[in-house]
């Protein structure tokens, strides 16, 4: 791949498709970061500042935060100096107004923009979602239904005993987000693949095998 070129690389992919997985191998293959805006959004929940309570009321019901905030959040990230060579995109831009506040970022940057859909059937997705869990020491996940660590109780990575289930993945809160998904975010694919922008990947299967598609289809563009 030619590093020369800082390189924006937006994931998309409905809740479950397993776009923060693929992200951070992506990140530590490329050299560059992984913003994920549902990570950060957490962490501003969880604190105390202005719109703590606002965005975990949000989130907690599976809607949209609003998009002045995220404008906020990704243009103070986007500006930090690790960003100078290329980033990664987890969960930005889900509507059409985010992907136009995007384009006019990326403008003033002038990155290589790549834009890959990592598609999952429906039903593969809720099983995938409502058994996620991940390991409070060191941020490995995992799911009840298709990876569980070796042993029961213990992190394969840090031996942690210590694991989190996010309160936003019941079964409920689920469908919702596939529901914002489906109005806001296909139409974001659509425009992408209208502009050539856009590589898809088949998220049934492996992980190893969709991170294997996603390079191969990478290294032909960049
Ligand atoms: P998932 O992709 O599985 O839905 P994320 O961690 O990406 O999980 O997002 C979790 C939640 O964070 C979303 O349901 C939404 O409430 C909020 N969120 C994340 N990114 C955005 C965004 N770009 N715009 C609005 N809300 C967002």
């Amino acid at each position: 791949m030619d590093s020369s070129v800082p390189v924006a690389i937006v994931m998309i992919g409905p809740p479950g498709s397993g776009k923060g997985t693929q992200s951070s191998k992506l990140s530590a293959f490329l050299g560059i970061p992984k913003i994920s805006t549902g990570d950060i959004l957490r962490q501003v929940a969880s604190g105390s500042s202005r719109n703590s309570e606002e965005i975990r009321a949000i989130m907690e019901t599976g809607g949209l935060v609003p998009d002045s905030i995220l404008a906020d959040l990704v243009t103070s990230r986007l500006s930090e100096p690790d960003c100078k060579k290329g980033f990664i995109l987890d969960g930005y831009p889900r509507n059409i107004d985010q992907v136009i506040f995007l384009e006019s970022l990326l403008q003033v940057k002038n990155y290589k923009l790549l834009v890959v859909e990592i598609a999952v059937p429906e039903d593969v997705l809720l099983k995938r979602v409502t058994g996620r869990f991940s390991c409070r020491g060191c941020g490995a996940i995992y799911n009840k239904y298709f990876l569980r660590p070796r042993n029961e109780k213990i992190c394969d990575q840090c031996g942690s005993a210590d694991f989190a289930y996010r309160s936003d993945d019941n079964e409920l809160v689920v469908r919702e987000r596939l529901r914002e998904y489906t109005l806001q975010t296909l139409p974001v694919l659509d425009y992408y693949k209208a502009k050539h922008l856009l590589v898809s990947v088949d998220g049934n299967r492996s992980l190893d095998e969709v991170y294997d598609e996603l390079t191969c289809h990478l290294s032909k563009v960049l």
